[in-house]
């Protein structure tokens, strides 16, 4: 299939990598030339501008840092929809706001293209390994188009339902994660303050009610978990930064919806300061050095 792959970034590269291997035909675009010439060397079609990419392509696959760069590559003079031909399904894999997603679909609409959103969760091991899974906000009919040429990048391909919902499931569940990773810190903190070996405490959280993703995969205490970036130095994971992003696009929605998100108000602000302090780029599970002692 002719596959227009635009955005090849951490997560974008590798995922176009993957379709490569699987045999697609590649038209990419993205503003940074070095990728190009790298995804070129491995036999994509280097286009000229997103519209140049559409007007060869079967389907449009996007991954795409925030929302003003989806509207930018998808309703832009020389964007997507300048370029693209009736029918050809599109699908966008940026985490964006949900509104976005739906705004920049019904302007497709009106131009006969089926335009999906499929935000991902699995980082770039994920899309590396080809295990991501998408969380897809489609039409039945683009959804079925799309899950086969989306098993070549991910292993859980989830309808969630209509345009915009597979970037709600994103949004709620990296809220939910921001702040489970702030409880676990809070924990295992007080846990240390008080006297008890971490690893016990580590053990019995994890076989009792507390437990979650982030005590038992993912401590944010370093020794805990051999494989989780605390036992690295918090290197090498999920950057704060980009907790921060999500975080901030659940309580823009939530703020839309007039829907209360207290505890996600309160995690941003404590991802913020840790962005403040130039810790941005450490993985989000250091939040646990604002409980811990200073040393010396
Ligand atoms: P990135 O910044 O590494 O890559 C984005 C790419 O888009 C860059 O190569 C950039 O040059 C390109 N780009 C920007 N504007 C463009 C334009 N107008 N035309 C063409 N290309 C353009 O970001 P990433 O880490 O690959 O993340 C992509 C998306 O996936 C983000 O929305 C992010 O929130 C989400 N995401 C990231 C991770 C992760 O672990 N990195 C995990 C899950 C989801």
């Amino acid at each position: 299939m002719h596959i227009a792959f635009i955005g090849l970034g951490n997560m974008g590269a590798p995922m176009a990598r993957n379709l490569l291997k699987a045999g697609h035909q590649l038209h990419v675009f993205d503003l940074n030339p070095h990728m190009l010439a790298e995804l070129a060397q491995l036999g994509a079609q280097v286009s000229a501008s997103p519209r140049d990419a559409a007007q060869q392509a079967e389907l449009v696959i996007s991954m795409l840092p925030a929302a003003a760069h989806v509207r930018q590559v998808y309703l832009g003079d020389d964007g997507v929809l300048a370029g693209i031909r009736p029918g050809t399904p599109a699908l966008d894999c940026s985490t964006i706001d949900p509104q976005t997603a739906r705004e920049v679909s019904a302007a497709a609409a009106l131009q006969g293209i089926d335009l999906g959103d499929a935000p991902v969760s699995g980082g770039t091991g994920g899309a590396a390994a080809g295990t991501l899974t998408f969380m897809v906000g489609a039409s039945p009919a683009l959804f079925a188009t799309l899950k086969p040429v989306l098993e070549h990048m991910g292993r859980n391909i989830v309808h969630c339902g209509a345009v915009g919902t597979g970037q709600i499931a994103k949004i709620c569940n990296n809220l939910l994660l921001g702040i489970s990773m702030i409880g676990v810190a809070e924990a295992m903190a007080l846990g240390d303050a008080l006297g008890i070996d971490t690893q016990v405490l580590a053990g019995i959280i994890n076989s009792s009610t507390g437990r979650c993703w982030s005590s038992d995969s993912y401590n944010p205490w370093p020794g805990i978990v051999d494989t989780a970036p605390a036992s690295r130095g918090y290197t090498g994971g999920f950057g704060a930064d980009l907790m921060l992003k999500d975080l901030g696009l659940a309580t823009e929605a939530a703020r839309q919806a007039q829907q209360p998100v207290l505890l996600g108000a309160l995690a941003q602000q404590l991802y913020q300061a840790m962005s403040q302090r130039g810790e941005g780029g450490r993985d989000f599970s250091a939040i646990v050095e604002a409980y811990r002692k200073p040393t010396n």
